[in-house]
């Protein structure tokens, strides 16, 4: 079955997945959706049987129709590898009364790996089979992980550069050397005298502005999208939640076929998508559950049916999930409007226009797969206290954000269904906060190297490869601006000028 995409904005329909991968962001502002979900064509039992990268083929193959079975297998082999560093790509970990999937074993130590491992394949893939003559420039905005793992996965890429725009003081202090550090001569790297909302929406306007199109057309560059709204990142992200499923079964642990819940600490609403994608495809998932930290509005949204934005923006131990305009929540709410573009670009009008808006009844009635929760930061902090002394096993604070929601949801509905919760950071990343945590009195004055080594000491765990790497790494990147200079930045960075 031969699967298109349409924008959620009716702008386009019957886009080839290629082209979607390449445009990354539709020219009505909209998003790229499915025009029908495809079904898994192999049984629940069989994926047991298979390993990270043939599962991976299985669920990949469904969404991305018009690439060949060798084009997808290139890409798979490539970006699942040893780069990793377990065999088993995102291993699941029993703690807590839950099986936490580790998405962070790749290079960057963050989850985003996961998808951007194979971004920077599908879409040079996608430029070859389009005859793209064109450079591909992508433009990202980053709430402190996509970056750095889109630059990962592109620096050195031919055909291609990279800006990525992060919010200066929003970020914690390992990802900020991660970017600043980052090498390759193809990339660059912003900081934003501003927050993640206000470098998502000046990296929209700039895929939006036609003046610019053209500028860069004339210079043989375009540009292309490592964000989550790309849907090159939403496929890799629904194999993952399959894998879990199948390792489940394969332990013994559920039989084929029964149900799982699975909690995701939620920022843009990717990963918790591709979560319901997989459902979509037959995956028996029952409850999906959406964890924010305290910028809550989704936790509001699915509690009132009203999303608002007009609210302060608050910096949290979780800088990742520190966002208030989701962005992939405009998917969720085509999909429940039942696939009706015009109703859906009203609503995002009403979005970008008064901060907020409300959904129907009969949409509300369509929401009933999630469950919204939230944690705030003192609960956070004892989370990962608790799980650490009770389980000797160390979480990062996006993680804490999703199993102290996962706690709440248990004790409040009483659903005791087998519990996936998507661990998205390595506690390495956020060693400050986490230790913090555990012992402030003990950790808190120690310096940034030491506690490298304490977090060693109190998990267990190697020190990660992406943490020896950025220890004595040169400073290369150093450009500071203010939002309305991100469009000159990027016309002088790619030499329009
Ligand atoms: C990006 C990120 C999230 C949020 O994921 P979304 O797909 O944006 O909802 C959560 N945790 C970590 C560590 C992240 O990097």
């Amino acid at each position: 079955m031969q699967i298109l995409y349409d924008s959620t904005r009716g702008g386009e329909t019957g886009i080839l997945a290629s082209q979607a991968v390449l445009n990354g962001l539709a020219r009505d502002g909209g998003l790229y959706v499915p025009s029908s979900f495809p079904r898994l064509d192999v049984s629940l039992e069989s994926l047991a049987e298979m390993d990270y990268r043939e599962l991976a083929f299985q669920v990949m193959k469904l969404f991305l129709t018009d690439y060949t079975e060798e084009e997808l297998r290139n890409c798979i082999n490539h970006a699942y590898d040893d780069k990793f560093d377990v065999p088993e790509i995102a291993p699941l970990h029993r703690a807590d009364g839950s099986w936490f999937l580790e998405l962070f074993h790749g290079k960057t130590i963050a989850f985003k790996d996961m998808a951007l491992s194979i971004l920077p394949y599908l879409m040079t893939t996608a430029a070859k089979k389009n005859h793209i003559k064109n450079e591909i420039c992508i433009l990202t905005a980053t709430s402190g992980d996509t970056g750095k793992a889109a630059m990962a996965g592109f620096a050195n890429v031919p055909g291609t550069q990279i800006i990525v725009f992060f919010p200066k003081d929003g970020v914690s202090p390992v990802q900020k050397r991660q970017m600043v550090t980052q090498k390759g001569e193809n990339t660059h790297v912003v900081a934003i005298n501003g927050n993640f909302d206000d470098a998502q929406t000046g990296v929209k306007k700039l895929f939006g502005d036609r003046e610019l199109e053209k500028e860069m057309d004339r210079h043989g560059i375009q540009f292309s999208s490592a964000n989550s709204i790309n849907i090159g990142r939403l496929v890799p992200q629904a194999a993952y939640y399959v894998y879990a499923y199948s390792r489940l079964v394969k332990a013994g642990e559920i039989q084929a076929g029964d149900p799982i819940n699975v909690t995701v600490p939620t920022g843009n609403f990717g990963n918790i998508l591709a979560a319901y994608y997989a459902k979509q495809i037959g995956l028996p998932i029952h409850k999906l559950i959406c964890a924010s930290n305290e910028n809550k509005v989704l936790f509001d949204f699915f509690s009132t049916g009203v999303y608002d934005r007009n609210r302060p923006f608050i910096l949290t131990s979780s800088p990742s999930m520190d966002i208030l305009v989701s962005s992939n929540l405009e998917r969720l709410i085509y999909l429940i409007d039942g696939c009706d573009a015009e109703k859906t670009a009203k609503l995002m009008a009403s979005l970008s226009g008064d901060g907020k808006y409300e959904i129907s009844p009969e949409m509300r009635k369509k929401l009933e797969d999630f469950y919204g929760g939230f944690a705030d930061e003192k609960t956070v902090a004892e989370t990962i206290s608790d799980i650490y002394r009770k389980d000797q096993y160390v979480i990062d604070p996006h993680t804490a954000v999703a199993a102290a929601v996962a706690r709440q949801y248990r004790e409040k509905t009483g659903d005791h269904t087998p519990m996936v919760i998507a661990s998205t950071a390595s506690p390495y990343k956020f060693a400050r906060s986490v230790l913090h945590a555990i012992d402030a009195e003990k950790y808190d004055s120690m310096s940034d190297l030491e506690q490298f080594d304490a977090l060693h000491h109190v998990s267990g765990v190697e020190i990660p490869e992406a943490i020896e790497e950025i220890k004595n790494a040169p400073v290369r990147h150093k450009t500071v601006a203010d939002v309305p200079e991100m469009k000159s930045t990027v016309c002088r960075m790619l030499g329009l000028q």
